[in-house]
């Protein structure tokens, strides 16, 4: 593993000539000054001097040599519809829709909340506040009315942009009438919402004066060009509320040459994306993953990029697969939870599709348990490649970086330190750095590479207070993950910090022993969480999904507690292992350790807003009280 080793050192010993490099990857309307200016630890700016601009580097940059390419290809398995733009007509539709933005008042640095499904029209508006400079928030779809005035109060937009309505599982999704509850309990709404009809809602309401219809205005602008904003580098290019754990979300906010850079980057280095080829990415445009690969990653690599809008499983398991063969995608991109839903269905629907177009899967977001990453490994014949990164690094921050070195695979580990990251593993008692397979928090040395959060969001003090303040002596910016080392370097993520229980003076990962239960052939996924114990302080409590119906609820449970005795230690035995047909989920495929907790403890669940599917949530408590009856 030299030759990748030999290129992270370098990023760290020689970081400025090694970001200049990498920076000739986007273009520059005026070439920077300074590669780095970190005179204000741990704000670092990126290319000082520099003026690029994200939507030129997505769009207009690649019109010279593949105006006639499709660049996005949107698939619905909802609606039942495909449309794709080329580069030239996805030019022309950002363009027409920055000169709508434009008419509606929108000027460099205000804030557009886009609150909208995954159709191709989200992508031009984040594109078109891309191209004048505009600060663009995009709120997950899922999000309640609540949580949606929460961003706006936060980010004050001048502008919303909403469509009537979005499809989940063939039922409509009402977007408009959220957007008007949220306008309503919002202390700052902005004067205008601009709607998309997607003839989901025929009753939507309309509120004049306020309301814009998509459609009309877009009539009056066609043709319409609206030249890129140049802009510095460390300009604001938008922000992405964290979907929070506890009270007021964070606004992550991102610059405009550092983030440019470092997706053009990864695309080359670490997915290995050639212009011409296609990307499928699983994500949402709400979540960060859909807005650094979804749009603008694959895109400024010149790319096709592929916007799907549906779930894994409609009309049948073999969809997502049946997308890669029609579209020859070369890069895969998904969630470990989705591979997990796959594995319980028909092995079958993986062979039916060619997918040999297929060079490698990522998958992110989450712990990947070993057995899922070699079942998915092993049914599609091509590496898959865990990676780790939050919303606020906005790439990757462990991941194998094939571009330059095809270092193996080892199961259950996102390999290793992406170059630009100074990774260590800090113990929490002292600070002092771990040894090999010492379990301790996943920490970066600042100043974080190109590409990651700027700060938060108008609040300069909390970004150094919630991010940078673990340490007394050290100032170091915390993952809040606890993970290890192997003696090979390979690095495991073994969950929060914040998720770790406390067992008879034990400390255990709550992912430590879902891997263990997940080791019984019989369970397919599953949520450990500690719950209070007024002998040992906390003990673990397993729910688990099996793979097939549970005759014997009392026989598997024994059996599993034996297999993580067998890993871990009776110490790690759960309480009891209750055995559920789907797990408490956020949309983007986490599981909601901490609902499942506060039900256990006899506590309120929290915020439910973006549960995926509350029948989860009803098990558990069933299950519970299934537990506490007299036997
Ligand atoms: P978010 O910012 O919502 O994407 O969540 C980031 C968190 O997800 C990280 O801090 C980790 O706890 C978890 N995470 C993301 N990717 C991985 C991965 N590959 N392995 C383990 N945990 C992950």
């Amino acid at each position: 593993m030299g030759n990748y080793r030999d290129f992270h050192r370098r990023s760290i010993e020689q970081r400025d000539d090694f970001w200049a490099e990498q920076a000739k990857l986007v273009d520059w309307h005026k070439p920077f000054g300074k590669v780095l200016d970190y005179s204000r630890p741990p704000f670092a700016k990126w290319f000082i001097g520099g003026e690029t601009n994200l939507c030129h580097n997505a769009i207009d940059r690649h019109l010279a040599a593949r105006a006639e390419q499709k660049a996005l290809v949107y698939i619905s398995t909802e609606v039942d519809q495909e449309r794709s733009y080329t580069f030239r007509e996805l030019h022309q539709e950002v363009q027409r829709v920055a000169a709508m933005m434009q008419s509606l008042g929108v000027k460099k640095g205000d804030r557009v909340i886009i609150y909208m499904p995954m159709i191709p029209e989200a992508a031009f508006a984040i594109l078109a506040c891309a191209r004048i400079g505009a600060i663009h928030s995009v709120v997950f779809g899922g999000f309640a009315a609540a949580s949606l005035a929460a961003r706006i109060d936060d980010a004050r937009p001048s502008l919303m942009i909403t469509a009537d309505g979005g499809s989940r599982m063939g039922k409509a999704v009402l977007y408009k009438s959220l957007v008007d509850e949220s306008l309503r309990l919002a202390k700052n709404p902005p004067a205008k919402v601009l709607i998309y009809r997607r003839g989901l809602d025929p009753t939507m309401p309309v509120v004049a004066g306020r309301d814009v219809d998509w459609q009309a205005l877009a009539a009056r602008h066609a043709g319409a060009q609206v030249p890129c904003a140049w802009l510095e580098s460390s300009e604001p290019s938008y922000i992405l509320y964290t979907s929070g754990t506890t009270g007021q979300p964070k606004g992550v906010q991102r610059d405009v040459g550092g983030y440019a850079v470092a997706l053009a980057s990864s695309m080359k280095l670490i997915y290995r994306g050639e212009a011409g080829e296609t990307m499928f990415t699983t994500s949402d445009i709400g979540w960060v993953v859909g807005h650094s690969y979804i749009i603008y990653g694959p895109l400024i690599a010149g790319m096709t990029t592929i916007m799907y809008e549906g779930v894994p499983i409609r009309p049948d398991a073999g969809i997502w697969w049946k997308i890669v063969q029609e579209h020859k995608a070369s890069v895969m991109f998904s969630a470990p939870t989705a591979i997990r839903v796959l594995k319980k269905q028909d092995p079958a629907f993986l062979k039916k599709y060619d997918v040999s177009s297929l060079k490698h899967l990522f998958l992110a977001g989450e712990p990947l348990d070993e057995p899922t990453h070699v079942w998915i490994s092993e049914a599609l014949g091509i590496p898959v490649i865990d990676h780790y990164w939050q919303t606020e690094t906005g790439w990757p921050i462990l991941s194998a970086v094939p571009g330059i070195e095809k270092t193996p695979i080892k199961f259950g580990s996102p390999s290793f330190p992406v170059y630009g990251y100074e990774l260590k593993l800090l113990r929490e008692s002292d600070a002092a750095e771990a040894a090999p397979n010492e379990k301790a928090l996943v920490a970066i040395v600042p100043p974080l590479p190109p590409g990651c959060m700027t700060t938060v969001w108008g609040d300069d003090e909390r970004y150094v207070k919630t991010y940078y303040s673990t340490f007394s002596k050290k100032q170091v910016y915390s993952t809040f993950d606890w993970g290890i080392r192997d003696k090979d370097g390979y690095y495991f993520i073994l969950g929060r910090t914040d998720d770790v229980i406390n067992v008879a003076g034990h400390r255990l990962g709550t992912r430590e022993i879902e891997e263990a239960v997940s080791m019984h052939p019989a369970i397919a996924e599953c949520a450990v969480v500690g719950v209070a114990d007024p002998l040992k302080g906390q003990m673990p409590l397993a729910f688990a999904v099996a793979k097939a119906a549970v005759d014997d609820r009392k026989k598997l449970e024994k059996e599993v507690m034996d297999t993580v005795d067998k890993q871990l230690g009776a110490i790690a035995r759960p309480r009891a292992v209750h055995f559920v047909t789907l797990l408490p989920k956020t949309r983007s495929g986490k599981t909601l350790r901490r609902s499942i907790q506060a039900l256990a403890e006899g506590r309120d669940p929290g915020d439910l807003t973006t549960i995926e599917d509350p029948a989860a949530l009803e098990q558990i408590r069933n299950a519970l009280k299934e537990e506490s009856a007299p036997k």
